[in-house]
């Protein structure tokens, strides 16, 4: 069982118990769907993104363990009011942020609330629940079809 062992551990539990923007979207212009077979975990994520490129609006469906829906739910939440170039951006942060070694000290300032998932470094496996959603964003920026694997 995943055992997260300090604070960041209450964000995770928060998340996952009530997922933020955790609904359908009707006018959204971006969707994109995707899919963890190594855990099962499964997401649609919706977004509405404006004429100046800006995410005016996000939102997530699906249903997986407790990282991929806190890792969504805090996506989300981090995603509203930015370009698609700064999504981008934050998703290199957090990627680089998950895959590295553990003792890497996490850059909180850039991350904020994104860094209750530098845990998943112990995880290898749980990497995937993580990123499952970001690779799932960018799917839905580029607008293509295809369903996101993360293997
Ligand atoms: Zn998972």
């Amino acid at each position: 069982m995943f055992d997260l062992k300090d604070l960041y551990q209450e964000v995770i539990v928060d998340h996952n118990r009530s997922p933020r923007n955790f609904h359908g979207m009707e006018d959204a212009n971006r969707t994109a769907e995707g899919f963890n077979p190594l855990c099962g975990d499964r997401l649609t994520l919706y977004m509405r993104i404006n004429d100046q490129g800006v995410i005016e609006d996000v939102s997530f469906e699906g249903a997986g363990c407790a990282i991929s829906t806190a890792s969504a739910s805090l996506m989300t939440e981090q995603l509203k009011g930015k370009t698609e170039a700064e999504a981008q951006s934050l998703f290199n942060g957090f990627h680089d942020m998950v895959i590295s070694d553990v003792n890497t000290p996490v850059d909180d300032a850039a991350m904020g609330k994104l860094s209750a998932l530098a845990g998943v470094r112990e995880f290898p496996s749980r990497v995937k629940c993580a990123s499952l959603c970001w690779h799932t964003m960018t799917a839905a920026l580029a607008n293509t079809d295809e369903t996101v694997k993360t293997e």
